[in-house]
């Protein structure tokens, strides 16, 4: 079982006196909850929690200043107050629990609590977002079996998956200073190239500049260093969910990642959702998790019964892509792939399990990427690079332009949900971000 069981704020039949919070087409319903940092925009106010209801944010610092929750709750609703999420992380299942369960009750068609929160409420389209925490640390994960096979197809046709895949969750450290918040612009980056037939590397803009469909994980209270983190406990660890674009520049990739991995070809940027959906909203959405027959049983550190009844997640996940031509053209944006994280060789509780099993230490607000989430079917491909069979099959869009890479102006828009017969549909907003020209290289 998960630690967190089907309680009254999952239930589908809850409505809430916020109107716009029961259309059934909203991300956000009472159901959903999720945090993010906000402000008003282009204000000079500080960032503050918020929690997202309809069209609308649950202002977490008016909340606390208005009084009517449970006094109990101050603390957890001043670690909401302040400007990065840090803290609130740290606190734990008790405390992201609590406070879930009394914003649903106050939420809730008919709470007395109306006429006192409603002035807490800001309209979404009035803010703007910063990320939701200080991401100390950031790893990348390896998790989709289709894409690492996808990807491994383009450089050893004969030998695709590498011995260790099927072992170890493949990762590394990434970088965390360029990761940002959904309307990021991303600069095209320059970097060495080297084609197989040259012998001096060249240097100049990006020509394979690809977006992957990830899953971003918050952590929550984590490790100390030296101890680690069982497979079971691991989601009392897992603070919450968004999306995430982790930008690839494939030709500056190719040449640099061996030995020892990618380096300027992933920290260059990477986009965020400004909202994190936390584990408990994820509950209804957990599903089996298994591992088939023919394949290698993961070792014992990595093996529970917990994690087979319901360790991985039905989140579905889409790419959209807007070129600037589309958005000349008031076109909208158009659905390049689709796929679930159900799919996904290594649950997340693998990924805590294994990350801290050294005795590597995990803090509040550190960042899992779960590596691009592909799926089995050709229409379920999450980067370019495998929906263009690295870049020998452009795709043609609907308004007639093709596609290998990104090209300048190009605005890549993540989008994810969760939705299952029995409960309510919840989503994951959006994370966007636009391609923009960089013709002089380094400033
Ligand atoms: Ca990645």
């Amino acid at each position: 079982m998960s630690i967190y069981t089907i309680n009254e704020t999952h239930d589908p039949a809850l409505q809430s006196w916020v109107q716009s919070a029961n259309t059934g087409e909203s991300d956000f319903p009472i159901q959903n909850l999720p945090f993010a940092e906000f402000r008003r925009s282009n204000s000079s106010e500080s960032f503050r929690g918020g929690v997202a209801i309809g069209d609308r944010v649950l202002d977490l610092a008016a909340v606390l200043e208005c009084s009517v929750l449970d006094q109990a709750l101050n603390p957890v609703l001043e670690a909401c107050a302040e400007a990065t999420l840090n803290r609130f992380m740290g606190m734990g299942v008790a405390a992201w629990s609590g406070l879930r369960l009394a914003l649903s009750r106050a939420l809730r068609a008919g709470s007395e609590l109306e006429e006192s929160l409603r002035p807490c409420l800001v309209p979404q389209s009035e803010v703007e977002y910063s990320l939701p925490c200080v991401i100390g640390d950031y790893t990348d994960f390896y998790t989709s079996v289709h894409h690492a096979t996808n990807v491994g197809k383009l450089f050893r046709p004969d030998n695709p998956l590498l011995p260790n895949y099927k072992w170890v969750p493949i990762g590394y450290h990434g970088r965390s200073s360029s990761i940002d918040v959904s309307g990021q612009q991303v600069k095209r980056p320059w970097g060495q190239t080297r084609a197989p037939d040259q012998e001096r590397p060249g240097f100049g803009p990006c020509k394979r500049l690809d977006y992957e469909l990830e899953v971003g994980i918050y952590i929550g209270p984590g490790n100390e260093l030296g101890s680690s983190i069982g497979l079971d406990d691991a989601e009392g660890h897992v603070f919450g969910y968004c999306l995430f674009n982790d930008w690839s520049a494939r030709d500056l990739q190719a040449w640099e990642y061996q030995p020892l991995g990618p380096f300027l070809a992933k920290n260059f940027a990477s986009t965020v959702s400004p909202w994190v959906v936390t584990g408990e909203a994820m509950a209804p959405y957990r599903t089996v998790w298994t591992r088939d027959a023919g394949d290698p049983q993961p070792l014992e550190y990595l093996e529970s019964e917990q994690n087979r009844a319901s360790g991985a997640i039905d989140m579905r996940l889409q790419v959209l892509l807007q070129t600037e031509q589309m958005r000349q053209q008031g076109a909208a944006p158009v659905l390049l792939s689709e796929s679930t994280f159900a799919d996904s060789y290594w649950t997340v509780a693998q990924m805590v399990a294994h990350h801290s099993v050294n005795g590597c230490n995990l803090r509040p607000g550190d960042f899992f990427g779960s590596g691009t989430q592909s799926g089995p079917d050709d229409s379920e491909l999450g980067s370019l690079l495998e929906l263009s069979e690295g870049g020998k099959k452009p795709i043609t869009l609907e308004n007639g332009e093709q596609r290998t890479f990104l090209e300048d102006g190009d605005a890549v828009i993540l989008s994810g949900y969760c939705e299952k017969a029995g409960a309510a549909r919840i989503g994951f907003g959006q994370a966007t971000a636009t391609v923009v020209a960089n013709s002089t290289g380094p400033a």
